[in-house]
């Protein structure tokens, strides 16, 4: 990776007698922009010409000692020089233009732009390419690499988002990594309606009041309830779990940490605070909705500050970062808890279908930290009290499948394929859904099952006494345990399994309208 700046450095008076500054150059090259940058990856600079109180020049470097950096040393190295010889100081240093140079291995298939770029990265082979960064622009420009910029490594987030940018144009399409691990026999069919639209029928919920919405009334209630037990009961409890209540919102340095802003930030419901709960300020918002008897969209917008959190997507960011910072005792490890307060928010827009995908759901999500060996049993463990439940108790037809996590896969970490033992990676729960059509496609994931290595370890500085830590999860979604099963049961609760009936002997009455 090279770099290039040009850059024009302004005198204090005009330089007369330019006589030395070939030496002084030399002087520069030989040792000073070179210090600290070993073969190769040291700067050095070219004199491009001087004019009046202008000296112009161009940088180039490799990874080590960058432009700006052998900008600073030479600007003190030439002020004293010319301090000396002529009385003249330097001014300033404006940066002309600033470009970086690399490989790129992959093929840019469609072009794209990057913020700090002066031009768009357009499509082409793979190969070395140059990519030139904004130095100016319009007032109000927030993507300028000024010299602010470049001390915090701008250009280089720049090169790594391209780079990202053009290993997702190779990924995408190439669909998720799957491979069955195991699976239940089939079971004949029994009911293949879509439970939602029965539960609307028969009064066991309400959609609403907003998108993807559920009201749960008694009935739908119960079975909540009853597969909620049945996790607690069978899985958590035995397993050494302990709860703990989160809060439901997120705040964003949570989500940079974990990497769920960068990586779905379209799917958040944002939170935003009001800016002021100064009567006075909302005097105005009450009379337009008193008197229109609509939202006054146009004032809301000054009275809400813009969103610095939004509702929990899942509960383990705020569970690590409960973490962060702080040693754990060894006799601790591993560190066995589950959060249910907390429902996950996502907005799943043309996604959503009835109560299997909606924007709000209730999940008991487990989290572990421990040494990897500690997790590798622990998530075998968890495999055996699941499969319990899916088979002596829920009755159901059902796969796990070892999976590629999106993020995983494009945060460049090792694929799963390359996991041999199969401990870090993420197995999929998966259901099959006879309304929807045959065995070939027709399967809901109910839930899932990780150990995600030291990656949320690492985010949020959560150490141990001397052992080297692992984390992961477990995300339990009750709307997809109680669609799955009663996708393959129905709502009549005599075609119920005894397993379950225990935990459920008989549905609530219900409420009757006229
Ligand atoms: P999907 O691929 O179905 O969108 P996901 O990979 O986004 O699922 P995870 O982030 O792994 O899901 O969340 C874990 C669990 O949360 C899922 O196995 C499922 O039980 C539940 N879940 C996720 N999204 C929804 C949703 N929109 N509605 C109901 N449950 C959900
Ligand atoms: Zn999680
Ligand atoms: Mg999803």
């Amino acid at each position: 990776m090279t770099f290039a700046m040009k850059v024009t450095l302004s005198l204090s008076k005009e330089l007369e007698d330019t006589s030395k500054l070939a030496g002084w150059f030399e002087e520069a090259n030989s040792d000073l922009l070179t210090r600290g940058g070993g073969e190769d990856e040291g700067a050095s600079v070219v004199l491009d010409g001087v004019s009046g109180q202008s000296m112009d020049m161009t940088i180039t470097s490799g990874r080590r000692v960058r432009p700006h950096h052998a900008l600073q040393r030479l600007r003190k190295f030439l002020a004293g020089n010319l301090g000396m010889e002529y009385k003249i100081g330097i001014r300033g240093a404006d940066v002309l233009t600033y470009s970086a140079t690399f490989p790129l291995e992959k093929a840019v298939k469609t072009g794209f732009s990057v913020p700090f770029l002066s031009s768009p990265i357009e499509a082409r082979d793979a190969g070395e390419v140059t990519v030139e960064f904004k130095v100016t622009g319009d007032e109000g420009d927030l993507d300028i690499v000024t010299l602010e910029a470049l001390n915090q490594n701008i250009p280089d987030r720049v090169i790594k988002r391209i780079l990202d940018k053009v290993e997702e144009q190779h990924y995408e399409g190439k669909g998720e990594f799957w491979e069955l691990v195991w699976k239940s026999e089939e079971k004949e069919v029994v009911y293949s309606g879509d439970p939602t639209d029965d539960m609307v029928k028969q009064g066991w919920v309400v959609q609403g009041p907003t998108k993807g919405k559920w009201f749960l009334r008694p009935q739908a209630t119960a079975v909540m309830r009853a597969m909620e037990r049945i996790a607690l009961e069978e899985v958590l409890i035995p397993l050494g779990f302990q709860e703990v209540i989160s809060s439901h919102i997120v705040g964003f340095d949570v989500w940079k940490k974990t990497g769920h802003l960068e990586g779905m930030p379209g799917e958040i419901y944002y939170v935003s605070e009001p800016a002021t709960r100064d009567p006075a300020a909302w005097e105005e918002f009450r009379d337009w909705l008193k008197i229109t008897k609509e939202v006054p969209d146009h004032l809301l917008k000054d009275l809400i500050q813009i969103p610095r959190a939004g509702i929990s997507y899942a509960q383990c960011p705020n569970i690590y970062w409960s973490f962060s910072g702080r040693t754990l005792a060894d006799t601790t490890l591993p560190v066995k808890i589950f959060e249910r307060a907390a429902n996950s928010n996502r907005y799943e827009s043309g996604g959503r279908h009835g109560l299997e995908r909606v924007d709000e759901f209730h999940r008991i999500e487990p989290v572990y930290i421990g040494t990897a060996e500690q997790l590798g049993k622990l998530k075998d463990d968890f495999v055996v009290r699941y499969k319990h439940v899916f088979n002596d108790i829920l009755e159901l037809e059902w796969r796990m499948a070892w999976v590629t996590p999106f993020y995983m896969a494009q945060a460049g970490q090792v694929g799963v394929e390359d996991n041999e033992e199969k401990v870090k990676g993420t197995m999929d729960f998966e259901a099959y859904m006879p309304y929807r059509g045959d065995r070939d496609s027709e399967w809901l994931e109910f839930q899932n099952l990780s150990v995600l290595g030291d990656k949320y370890i690492q985010a949020f500085n959560i150490k141990a006494q001397k052992e080297t830590i692992w984390s992961g999860c477990s995300g339990i979604g009750l709307e997809r345990w109680m669609t799955s099963f009663l996708s393959q049961k129905g709502l009549d609760p005599d075609d119920w399994p005894e397993g379950f009936k225990k935990y459920l002997p008989r549905l609530p009455p219900g409420i009757d309208f006229v």
